[in-house]
């Protein structure tokens, strides 16, 4: 190697403030000569490593005791520091390609994207099913401890009625592997309204507002098989996991441990918001037939509890145990499709179907008061024009003298105090279960 014909020109850091010198570079008998005011050094390039070249980004040379030297790329660099392995010489070949460059922006925002889409769920279940139970525990307690301090007030069942239904969620907790670190707990809540949610660690929350809509506790059997699955799966801490992983990790980097509470904050908004991915739910309910029907109970049971809420829900509901009424329809039709599975395995439960199902096979399977989940119904009543005839499911009603618009209202509501009225008008319309408690009390909820 020869002397560079001009010095090069650079910055010099030497390590202990951050002043900058100017100084000329050269080489000389295979020494990197670095000269400027005060600064005189000469070291054997052997010792020294140089950052990789990328654009027209400055170069910098470390020197072994820390000292810096930043230079512009220059040709005589490359030969000064010739690349020590194949994979550097390729990666620099390949920086001077625009498309090998744009081919590798692609690859990476891909790598981001599955890792976004897979890779941290894949990552959350993981350590939610590696939790020590304690701490899901601990973790369920201060959810519910927050929960409440906001939304939630003691219960107003009589102690009776919360022991005969935590004695019949016993019997359906019984043998599955965690079954007996299961347990219900009931809380007032007026500003949910009917609900039920899984906490992590085993608490299945039960509103008031919920155990006083159903006509029969088959239906909150249901809905609590439905909380099982959610329960057995640990879907509440893995969606949580899942949607605060990101923070979770930012925290951890950064040293804030303090910050991995974001799991705690988190859980409340998956549960009340129903948040839980489709997948959770498609699971739950999957779990809540097969644990109905093993329990004699058939899953038409989680339709007609999903029916129940569907009506009693306004479609604004954004705290709703279901999510969107398409979803709800299409829940509802699985649960009876399951439920006829049952039956035919079991004919001899075939009287203990709800009635909602019976109702609608005597009629040919047309939910009469369903019209007013039919959009053409639902547009009558928005535009005024109630007895257009679109809502066919009601003519019954609008023979009867009665208002075709209330006849909807109350087939989509099943409002017990109004139906027993349009019972005899049309039974038929009645298709959804009444009430009798539920009208002596006024409006469930
Ligand atoms: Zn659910």
């Amino acid at each position: 190697m020869t002397t560079h014909p001009t010095p090069l020109q650079g910055s010099y850091f030497d390590g202990r403030d951050g002043q900058r010198h100017a100084v000329d570079v050269d080489l000389a008998h295979g020494r990197l000569r670095v000269r400027g005011d005060r600064i005189e050094r000469d070291e054997p390039l052997d010792a020294l490593t140089i950052t990789p070249r990328l654009a027209r980004t400055l170069r910098t040379i470390a020197f072994p005791d820390g000292a810096r030297l930043q230079l512009p790329d220059a040709a005589c660099l490359a030969i000064w520091f010739p690349h020590r392995n194949r994979l550097e010489a390729l990666v620099d070949r390949l920086e001077r390609y625009y498309q090998a460059v744009a081919l590798a922006i692609v690859v990476c925002l891909g790598a981001l994207v599955a890792g976004y889409l897979w890779g941290i769920p894949w990552l959350a279940d993981r350590i939610a099913t590696h939790l020590p139970a304690g701490v899901e525990v601990a973790l369920g307690d201060q959810v519910l401890a927050l929960l409440d301090r906001t939304d939630l007030d003691d219960t107003a069942l009589e102690p009776e009625r919360q022991a005969e239904l935590g004695e019949r969620f016993a019997a359906l907790a019984a043998g599955l592997p965690d079954g007996a670190d299961y347990r219900v707990v009931f809380r007032g809540a007026p500003s949910i309204g009917p609900n039920a949610f899984a906490l992590p660690g085993g608490s299945i929350v039960v509103t008031d507002e919920l155990v006083e809509l159903f006509a029969d506790d088959r239906q909150l059997d249901a809905v609590l098989a439905h909380e099982l699955g959610h329960q057995v799966g640990r879907h509440a801490l893995r969606q949580a996991l899942r949607g605060s992983f990101i923070a979770i990790a930012a925290a951890f980097f950064a040293g804030d441990v303090s910050s991995a509470s974001a799991v705690v904050v988190a859980v409340p908004t998956v549960l009340l918001q129903n948040r839980y991915s489709r997948q959770f739910e498609d699971e739950a309910d999957r779990f809540a037939y097969a644990h109905l029907a093993g329990h004699a109970l058939s899953p038409s049971w989680l339709g007609a509890a999903l029916r129940q809420l569907d009506a009693d829900l306004p479609d604004d509901a954004s705290l709703a145990w279901m999510s969107s009424h398409p979803a709800t329809a299409a829940r509802i039709a699985a649960a009876k499709a399951a439920g006829a599975d049952f039956v035919a395995q079991h004919p001899q439960y075939a009287g203990d179907e709800p009635d909602l199902v019976l109702a609608e096979e005597e009629t040919g399977g047309g939910p009469c008061c369903a019209c007013c989940d039919d959009a053409g119904c639902e547009a009558d009543r928005e535009n005024g024009d109630a007895d257009s005839g679109a809502c066919t499911g009601c003519s019954g009603d609008a023979a009867a003298g009665d208002d075709g618009d209330d006849a909807c209202e109350r087939g989509a509501a099943a409002d017990a105090v109004d139906a027993g009225a349009d019972c005899e008008a049309d039974p038929d319309a009645c298709a959804e279960p009444t009430d009798a408690e539920a009208g002596a009390d006024g409006t469930p909820r």
